[in-house]
């Protein structure tokens, strides 16, 4: 499915493995400490290789643990993505503790991240959503705004894509998608 945000900007939902993107940069659901771990996070170091988790750590040994909801670049490695931006999406603890403020900001800051490098596209995986307990139905919705948002004010980027994992993901994103106000859709 295909969100036009304005004539030359889209957002497009697909299902996939985010590490095959051919994009100028996926975005991880990363940790604090930008460690490899489970999940989409360590689908993205196995792919990318070393050359990651080399200059994730020396970021995190400079700056300290990446705050929730921030974002940094490092290399793509391996993979075709030239870049990974790193965002540490919000734990679930039930809703009242900022947890839809800062996964709008995940998306705000990769978007930002990504124009700043001078990228046209940016692929996003469904942040938050697997082992941190956001509930899908309610992550879709704040994803989708932040980023048609993010998008309307950016200079570069143009192309942004959901790449979900699998089909209840991809439910939960088509139904926030058809939802969404004044956006434009047309199947794909
Ligand atoms: P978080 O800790 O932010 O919840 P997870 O990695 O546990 O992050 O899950 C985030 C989402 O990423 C889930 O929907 C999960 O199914 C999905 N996911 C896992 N592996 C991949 C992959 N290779 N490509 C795209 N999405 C993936």
């Amino acid at each position: 499915m295909r969100m036009s945000v304005q004539a030359d900007r889209s957002i497009i939902l697909l299902t996939g493995d985010i590490t095959q993107q051919d994009a100028g940069a996926i975005v991880n659901a990363a940790n604090a400490q930008l460690a490899p771990g489970g999940g989409v996070c360590g689908a993205i170091h196995r792919a990318g290789g070393p050359a990651i988790w080399e200059e994730c750590r020396a970021l995190a040994q400079k700056r300290g643990p990446l705050p929730t909801g921030q974002a940094v670049a490092t290399t793509g490695g391996r993979m075709k993505a030239r870049y990974v931006i790193h965002s540490v999406g919000p734990v679930w603890h039930g809703g009242t503790s900022g947890e839809a403020e800062q996964l709008a900001s995940c998306y705000r800051q990769s978007v930002r991240v990504a124009d700043e490098l001078g990228l046209e596209s940016i692929a996003f995986p469904s942040i938050s959503t697997g082992v941190f307990g956001y509930p899908l139905e309610l992550a879709a919705p704040v994803a989708l705004r932040a980023v048609a948002e993010a998008l309307r004010s950016a200079r570069n980027v143009k192309d942004v894509r959901f790449v979900l994992f699998d089909a209840e993901t991809m439910k939960a994103y088509e139904a926030a998608a058809k939802a969404a106000p004044g956006a434009p859709q047309r199947g794909e």
